[in-house]
């Protein structure tokens, strides 16, 4: 099979943990036997400082026109005081809009050879793997009305609206990831106060009669938000709106230890978008010290979700932890003196070897 992808690599540290992501889909392709093509072009503010433009035409034809589109970050101090519609920010904006993803697919691991870096317990998130699903384009943030609702802004509103199609789309996209992971949804609302989280309610549960196999249970924001932290392990896949989503996942996020190591997938639209979490990080950029864990696993992330290459997207994580638990680490999960970190290609470098390990143990498991 041919997978066409847009490399967007964009501002910062993006073109640094970009390379690494794209380092190990080639690797992967040789090992697997698959193609990629990859096509690069600007973004944020590498493309206005080229073009004048945080999303050029031929970057949005570009992406429009492939598989999948590989982002990097954007963002720079430089651009700040621009107006917002004029920022490296405003190009990303623009572009998920135009690729219409739906649902935002956020998995978190604790990893056991650095829970020293998450500020919870170790026996709390040991063996913690939580796979957040977060509906995207609906719910408060483009409900309308919303507005300042007087001239001296004494009063505002926004509009929390679901319809039962936006709904069901992204529980079937939930549920499919359950029947391949660990067979539970837990969909988060607030249905004890507001009618949306109602409607919510009652369509997850017609949905989850199509999956019998997947069990379904319902939470309500706030105890999800303690639980989270109490007993990460009990989670398989949480379901939930916009809003919720996006404060359970970075809440979520303390359970890995750094967000140097957390990668998305944006999926249903014309086109999938895969990103790490993080930002374009100016304090650290051009030193070659970022961590690309969060790059390399987005492209695993593409290879299972677009591509339906779970092997490979398989190898790719169980390289990250192997790099992992050798005990390298990049600046970001150094936790004292006492260990030496390593930087963004020789970690790379490191996951690609890994992969190569991982495929030769295949071999002569097969051979045996
Ligand atoms: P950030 O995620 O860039 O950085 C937050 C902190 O985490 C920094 O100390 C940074 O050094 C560290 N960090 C982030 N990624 C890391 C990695 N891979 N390895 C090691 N350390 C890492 O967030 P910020 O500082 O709030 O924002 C910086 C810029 O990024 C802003 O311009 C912001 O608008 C932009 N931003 C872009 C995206 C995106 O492109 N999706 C997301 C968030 C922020």
């Amino acid at each position: 099979m041919k997978l066409h992808i847009t490399v967007l690599p964009g501002d910062g540290i993006g073109p640094e943990v970009t390379r690494e992501a794209v380092r190990c889909l080639r690797a992967v392709a040789e090992i697997h036997g698959c193609e990629f093509a990859f096509t690069e072009r600007l973004i944020g503010g590498a493309a206005i400082e080229q073009t004048g433009t945080p999303l050029p035409v031929e970057t949005l034809d570009a992406c429009l026109a492939s598989d999948a589109v590989l982002l990097g970050a954007v963002g720079a101090p430089a651009f700040d005081q621009l107006a917002p519609h004029a920022r490296p920010e405003a190009g990303l904006l623009t572009l998920r809009r135009a690729l219409s993803g739906y649902a935002n697919l956020r998995p978190v691991v604790s990893y056991e050879s650095i829970a020293d870096c998450s500020p919870l317990r170790a026996e709390i998130i040991a063996g913690a793997d939580v796979l957040i699903v977060r509906e995207l384009l609906g719910g408060l943030y483009f409900g309308e009305p919303r507005g300042f609702t007087d001239e001296a802004h004494t009063e505002s509103c926004n509009t929390m609206r679901y319809t039962v199609a936006e709904i069901e789309r992204v529980a079937h996209i939930a549920f499919q990831a359950a029947q391949r992971r660990r067979g539970k949804v837990t969909s988060v609302d607030k249905a004890n106060v507001l009618e949306t989280s109602q409607l919510w309610r009652q369509t997850v549960t017609r949905v989850a009669q199509d999956y019998p196999q997947v069990t379904l249970e319902h939470q309500y924001v706030d105890a999800c938000a303690m639980h989270l932290m109490l007993r990460p392990q009990a989670f398989d896949v949480i379901l939930t709106e916009n809003l919720f989503g996006d404060i359970l996942s970075d809440e979520a996020a303390v359970i890995a230890g750094s967000l140097g190591l957390l990668a998305s997938a944006t999926v249903g639209g014309a086109v999938d978008l895969y990103e790490p979490v993080h930002g374009s990080a100016p304090d650290i950029a051009g030193r070659g010290v970022a961590n690309p864990c969060g790059a390399i696993a987005s492209a695993a992330l593409m290879l299972r979700h677009t591509a339906r290459l779970e092997a490979a997207a398989e190898d790719i994580e169980a390289a990250l932890q192997q790099v992992l638990d050798a005990g390298q680490r990049t600046a970001d999960l150094q936790r004292g003196s006492a260990q030496a970190s390593i930087c963004t290609d020789e970690f790379g470098a490191l996951v690609v070897e890994a992969l190569a390990e991982i495929a030769d143990r295949r071999h002569a498991y097969h051979a045996v």
